[in-house]
């Protein structure tokens, strides 16, 4: 441990990294001290783990960092390199005004985020989004880690969920088979997933409420709330006819080599549904009984589309049963085709691909921690997030909070009203658990904000839900002791 490297140790005892005074006992400081010369483990190098490694590195704890590449591959990744994007190279829109993704890049700047940076540092032309040279950007990862006196790599695969020690599993949406099984046996079968059967998720206040109506089939449920649990939209013959066309016509993703289609009959994409039979959808997901049309109780739908809640908010809602291999663009068109859903927005589209993850709501804590095995945290796609940018965002949250657990303080929760706040909330309890899914970071996780509808209006509601944002992301960082100012001291200790 380089005791020089911490600002703790630098003056006077009972000085918090954060350079506050606080009142630290002796028993504390001695936990301190002997805590801290325990290192981290973190398994994986992905986007999360290296974003965590740093982060701990940065606020002076020992990282451990284990990555299986390339000793270990995946169908996915070409390289040994830390933080390689096996795919597109977009961290999307860095609009940090108007839109959630471009907010996570400004909060992950804000945190001295060494992906975020590698990412702007080798930035390419791309409008508004921010796109990287994915060589460069591996590479300036991979060297900045690997020459931080903090931390140390180890080649090599991780099999088992250890019993003691601080871990952060950060091993992504290919986590290796013997991984899997290991926390397929802590979790249980059916919290762990291999792969995504998403069903598109719409922002509730763009559907046409006109058309749809709220009701749980055959009114189930002890309470009001229940028994209107779901929003209805309903289909004559004609539009259901047009409907399984499009949906047949549509264009469809493959599956890459390596990402068998095990398609399981309880989650079969819609289109393949549609291929078994024009009728077996109006029999399926779509069937329109107990139900009745509030806005036409005589008229019995043909078939009835049905959304159900998503988020405890009560802001985003997912199409039941409506998992699909269509293409985005397709998609959009053919949902669009569903009275209600004429003028809706989207928050993901729909997708089927291999992608491990845990069942967060249900496993972890607010401290992103297993509650069987509290010395573990998860972090990254694994937890449920979808993307590079949520990934490694959460890879940022963990990696604070392992640093602060190993150095004696505790970090209160961030605000749900950041995007980071947002999602960690949103993976480790304000998702449904039972129907819990991937999900990208969108402004429908974040508590509601009134504003004017239409367009016009949209724009200023999301330039509100950013301004609220940065206000309570700056505020945390301060009081958390993880702003700019701690992130520059640590970064001078650091070789280029
Ligand atoms: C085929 C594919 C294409 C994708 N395309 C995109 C895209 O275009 N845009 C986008 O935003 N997102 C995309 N994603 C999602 C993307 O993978 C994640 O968003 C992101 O890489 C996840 O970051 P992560 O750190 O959680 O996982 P990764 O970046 O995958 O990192 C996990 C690391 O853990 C290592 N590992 C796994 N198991 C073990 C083990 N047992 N022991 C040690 N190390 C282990 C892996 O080798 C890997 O390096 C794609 C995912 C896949 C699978």
């Amino acid at each position: 441990m380089e005791w020089s490297t911490l600002p703790l140790a630098t003056t006077r005892p009972g000085r918090v990294p954060n350079g506050t005074d606080v009142p630290l006992s002796k028993s504390c400081r001695e936990r301190y001290i002997a805590v801290m010369s325990e290192p981290l483990h973190i398994v994986g190098g992905g986007l999360a783990g290296s974003e965590a490694a740093w982060q701990a590195a940065q606020r002076g704890v020992q990282v451990v960092l284990h990555e299986m590449r390339p000793s270990c591959g995946t169908f996915a990744h070409k390289t040994g390199k830390l933080a390689e994007l096996v795919c597109s190279n977009s961290f999307r829109s860095d609009d940090d005004e108007h839109n959630a993704v471009g907010l996570l890049h400004w909060e992950m700047r804000q945190a001295g985020g060494i992906v975020i940076e590698a990412g702007d540092r080798h930035r390419i032309p791309a409008g508004g989004a921010l796109a990287v040279d994915r060589e460069a950007f591996a590479d300036a990862v991979t060297s900045r880690l690997l020459s931080h006196a903090n931390v140390t790599l180890e080649t090599g695969e991780i099999t088992n969920l250890p019993e003691d020690g601080q871990w952060i599993f950060a091993t992504g949406p290919l986590t290796s088979s013997a991984l899997g099984e290991a926390l397929q046996a802590e979790s249980g079968e059916e919290s762990l997933a291999f792969f995504d059967a998403i069903a598109p998720i719409v922002y509730a206040d763009s559907v046409d409420m006109s058309v749809a109506w709220e009701q749980s089939r055959y009114d189930k449920g002890e309470t009001q709330d229940e028994r209107k649990a779901y929003i209805n939209c309903p289909l004559t013959r004609d539009e259901y006819e047009a409907f399984v066309d499009a949906l047949l016509q549509a264009e469809k993703m493959e599956f890459r080599v390596g990402e068998t289609a095990r398609y399981f009959d309880g989650c079969l994409p819609i289109e393949v549904m549609a291929e078994r039979g024009r009728e077996t959808l109006r029999h399926g997901p779509m069937k329109p009984v107990g139900l009745t049309n509030t806005h036409a109780p005589d008229q019995r739908p043909y078939a009835v589309v049905q959304l159900r809640r998503d988020n405890k908010l009560g802001t985003l809602f997912n199409i039941v049963g409506f998992q699909t291999k269509m293409k985005y663009g397709a998609q959009v068109n053919v949902f669009k085709m569903i009275p209600g859903l004429k003028n809706a927005r989207f928050a993901r589209l729909g997708g089927i691909h291999r992608n491990t993850f845990i069942n967060s709501p249900r496993l972890l804590d607010e401290q992103m921690r297993l509650r069987s095995k509290p010395h573990i945290r998860f972090a990254g796609q694994i937890t449920g997030v979808e993307g590079y940018v949520e990934s490694a965002a959460m890879g940022l949250m963990a990696g604070c909070m392992a640093a602060a657990t190993m150095t004696g303080r505790s970090l209160p929760p961030a605000p749900h009203t950041t995007a980071i706040g947002a999602l960690v909330n949103h993976v480790t309890g304000g998702a449904e658990a039972r129907t819990f899914q991937p999900m990208n970071v969108n402004f429908g996780l974040f508590p509601p904000i009134d504003a004017r509808g239409g367009r016009r209006g949209r724009r200023d509601r999301y330039k509100a839900y950013t301004d609220r944002a940065k206000r309570a992301w700056t505020s945390w960082l301060a009081t958390s002791g993880l702003d700019a100012a701690e992130s520059t001291f640590a970064r001078t200790s650091v070789s280029p």
